[in-house]
C-alpha cells in the first residue's frame, strides 16, 4: 500500500483471493473475516505444494525431502516469530488454533500455578474459548473466576481492573480486540495492572493479528495467541506465544512423540520448549502455508505496515457505522472507533432474517451469538448481525450492505 492509497480500498488485491467470487462469477461481497479470512493464492499455492511436491515428514527422516521440509517447518517458527517480534523462535508453540492454545495454557500453566482461593480475572466479552477452558481448570484446581465489566461503549472497564485486581489473581486473560465489538484493548496498561498483582496477562489475539501491528515487548503480555486461519493463512494451526523460560517451567500438556527427551516405561524426561508442546506429527503443510500468509499480508500492506492495514479496515468500521448511524431502526453495538468489525441490531428483525435476506444479495454477515453468549446477555440481545472487514473489503462491500439492508426494511417495513 503506498502513500497514495486512499483508506479504505487496496486496489487490485481482490484478485489474488479465488473466493471472493461466486460460483457464476460474480462479486462476492465476504463480510465475516472476523470469523474466517478468505485465502490469497499464494497461501493456497503454498498449502499445494507442501502437501505435493515437497510433502514429508519433519524431524525424524535422514532423507533430503524431510531434511528440506524440517528446514521450511522451522522457517515458519522463525517467521511467526519476525512477524509477533518475538526474541526467538523458541518462544513459538504451534497449535491447532487458538482454542487449542488458551486450553494449553490454563492446563500447563494453569495446572501448576493454581490453587483453591486463587482467582482468574477474565472480562464481560470474551470469546466462548477464553472462558470454559478458565471454567475447567477452575473446576481442577478449585481457584474462582471474576468478570471485568465493559464500559457503555464496549470497552474492557481498565479503571475497574485496576481497582478490583488482587494478590489472590493470578492470571488475567482478555481479548486484545473483541470478535464482536471491535474495541481495542489497551494491552500494555492492562499488563501493568496484572503485573502489579504479580498476576500472568495472556492476550487472546485472534482479532488483532490479522490487523494490527505486534510487539510482544512492548504489549508487555506474557501470553499471546492467535489462530492462522484469521490471518489469510489455513485452519487447523494456531500459535501461542510465551517467553522461553516461562514456556521451560510448565509441564507438558500432551504426551506424546517429538515432545519427550529420553522414554523409558518408569520415567520420560521432556525435550525443552517449544517442542514440548508438540507432541506427534505437526500441522506440516499449515505451518508452510502460514508462513506464505504472513508474508503475503505483510507485502500487501508494504511499507505501510500493519498499521496501513488497521487504518484500511477501521476507516471501513467508520464508514459503515456512519451509513447505518443514519436509519432510524439500526442499534448500533460497540465503540465507535473499532478494529475493522461492527455489530448492530435492526429493530423487528432477527439478524438470521437480515442475513438471509443479505446472502440472496451476495453479502454474506456474521448473525448469531458468536460465541460470547455472557456479552449478549449484557447487551440484552439474543444475537447481533456482524459485518467484518478485511484486507480485500473495500466500499463498494459497504454499499451492497446498505443497498441489502434497505431491502430487508422494505421488507420489513
Ligand atoms: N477468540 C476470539 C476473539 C475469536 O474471534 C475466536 C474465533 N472466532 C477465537 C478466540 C477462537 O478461535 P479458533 O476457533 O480459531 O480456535
Amino acid at each position: 500500500m503506498n502513500d497514495m492509497t486512499p483508506p479504505g480500498s487496496l486496489s487490485g488485491v481482490r484478485a489474488d483471493f479465488p473466493g471472493l467470487l461466486t460460483p457464476q462469477g460474480e462479486r462476492w461481497h465476504y463480510l465475516d473475516t472476523a470469523a474466517t479470512a478468505q485465502k490469497p493464492q499464494a497461501v493456497i499455492d503454498a498449502m499445494s505444494n507442501a502437501l505435493g511436491r515437497d510433502y514429508a515428514t519433519v524431524h525424524r527422516g535422514v532423507y533430503a525431502r524431510s531434511a528440506n521440509m524440517t528446514r521450511a517447518y522451522e522457517a515458519a517458527r522463525e517467521r511467526v516469530a519476525t512477524f509477533l517480534g518475538a526474541q526467538s523462535a523458541n518462544e513459538i508453540v504451534f497449535v491447532r488454533g487458538a482454542t487449542e492454545g488458551i486450553n494449553l495454557v490454563a492446563q500447563s500453566w494453569g495446572g501448576a500455578n493454581l490453587q483453591a482461593g486463587d482467582r482468574i480475572m477474565l472480562s464481560q466479552l470474551e470469546h466462548h474459548s477464553n472462558i470454559v477452558p478458565w471454567q475447567l481448570i477452575a473446576q481442577k484446581t478449585g481457584a474462582e473466576i471474576d468478570v471485568c465489566p465493559i464500559t457503555d461503549d464496549g470497552l474492557i472497564d481498565l479503571d475497574w481492573l485496576e481497582e478490583n485486581l488482587t494478590t489472590r489473581h493470578k492470571m488475567v486473560a482478555l481479548a486484545h480486540v473483541s470478535n464482536v465489538l471491535g474495541s481495542i484493548l489497551d494491552a500494555k496498561r492492562a499488563a501493568k495492572a496484572a503485573h502489579a498483582v504479580g498476576a500472568k496477562l495472556l492476550l487472546d489475539g485472534c482479532q488483532s493479528a490479522p490487523r494490527m501491528r505486534l510487539a510482544m515487548e512492548e504489549l508487555d503480555c506474557d501470553f499471546f495467541v492467535f489462530s492462522a486461519h484469521k490471518l489469510y493463512g489455513p485452519t487447523g494451526i494456531g500459535v501461542v506465544w510465551a517467553r522461553e523460560e516461562l514456556l521451560n517451567a510448565m509441564p507438558p500438556y500432551q504426551g506424546g512423540g517429538a515432545m519427550i527427551d529420553r522414554v523409558t516405561f518408569e520415567k520420560s524426561t521432556y525435550a525443552p520448549a517449544p517442542q514440548r508442546f508438540e507432541a506427534g506429527t505437526p500441522m506440516i503443510a499449515e505451518a508452510v502455508a502460514l508462513h506464505a500468509a504472513i508474508d503475503y499480508t505483510q507485502n500487501v500492506a508494504g511499507e505501510a505496515g500493519m498499521e496501513g492495514l488497521f487504518a484500511h479496515e477501521s476507516w471501513l468500521a467508520a464508514k459503515a457505522r456512519e451509513e447505518m448511524g443514519r436509519m432510524n431502526s439500526i442499534r448500533l453495538l460497540g465503540p465507535e472507533k473499532s478494529a475493522g468489525i461492527v455489530s448492530f441490531v435492526m429493530e423487528g428483525v432477527h439478524p438470521h432474517d437480515l442475513g438471509t435476506i443479505l446472502d440472496e444479495e451476495n453479502v454474506a454477515i456474521r448473525a448469531g451469538h458468536h460465541c460470547c453468549q455472557p456479552l449478549m446477555d449484557h447487551l440484552g440481545v439474543p444475537a447481533t448481525a456482524r459485518a467484518s472487514f478485511g484486507l480485500y473489503s473495500d466500499e463498494s462491500d459497504i454499499e451492497a450492505l446498505m443497498r441489502g439492508i434497505e431491502r430487508t426494511q422494505r421488507i420489513f417495513g
